[in-house]
């Protein structure tokens, strides 16, 4: 069996209480393909009201999660509270989070586990700056964001990848269709070297930076892009086109 094709949206922080509405709202009235599971990432602070209005077969995702489940950690979230607010996934690593907030492998990853051992689906972003990439460091930047994960958790069923080169967020710069395959395909050669064939068969890898209605087509035929991460454009109705790129 081929992976379901998967479209996750960040609404980062953007939105208000209105635009969610309106954004959620089309979403419920847009045709979309039956086939795309679609999962949508609003601010924390409107995970409840999104989850209320949205229609089921949709599903939404916090952002971030923390590694303990309750206690005194000051603006945090645990697994628990997401989960009793019928919120099934999580982003974690987003390179914001790891590059503003300095979020290393290791919290990643404990987070990772915390959320998978909870019931959470996570939506994992591993990706290099520019530098990294010029510097030909791409696949073991990425490895090693993976490797840190893979250390803690045996059970990839309910990780979805995200590989977002940082160069190509928010900066309409997106990888050609080549560069992405090329990363999605060692990202799977490494799953199977390092977690399992089974892993490297169902796995979906997601692409994201400045996925567009314009690109989303050609990037959605290269055969390890299961889907994409989608920032800005999630916020926009051309969201739609981009869950509907196979159609
Ligand atoms: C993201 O934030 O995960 C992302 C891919 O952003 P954008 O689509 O805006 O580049």
């Amino acid at each position: 069996m081929g992976r379901q094709f998967f479209v996750g949206g960040n609404f980062k922080m953007n939105g208000s209480v209105k635009t969610i509405k309106d954004i959620v709202s089309h979403l419920n009235s847009a045709k979309l393909d039956e086939s795309v599971e679609v999962v949508i990432a609003p601010p924390a602070l409107y995970l409840l009201l999104t989850r209320e209005h949205l229609r089921q077969g949709i599903e939404v995702a916090a952002q971030n999660v923390f590694d303990k489940p309750n206690g005194a950690f000051t603006g945090e979230i645990s697994v628990e509270q997401l989960k009793d607010s019928n919120i099934t996934w999580t982003l974690l690593g987003h390179s914001e989070r790891r590059v503003i907030l300095q979020e290393d492998d290791a919290f990643v990853a404990n987070k990772t586990k915390v959320a998978l051992d909870g019931g959470l689906g996570v939506i994992l972003c591993c990706g290099e700056s520019l530098e990294q990439r010029e510097a030909n460091k791409t696949i073991d930047v990425v490895t090693s964001q993976l490797k840190a994960v893979a250390d803690k958790c045996k059970d990839w069923s309910k990780i979805v990848i995200a590989y977002e080169p940082i160069w190509a967020i928010g900066t309409g710069k997106v990888a050609t269709t080549e560069q992405a395959q090329e990363v999605h395909a060692a990202i799977r050669d490494w799953l199977k070297k390092e977690v399992s064939g089974e892993a490297a068969e169902k796995t979906r890898i997601l692409y994201g930076g400045s996925v567009s209605e314009k690109n989303c087509k050609e990037l959605a035929k290269q055969p390890d892009i299961d889907g994409f991460l989608v920032g800005g454009a999630s916020l926009k109705p051309a969201f739609v086109d981009i869950i509907n790129a196979n159609q």
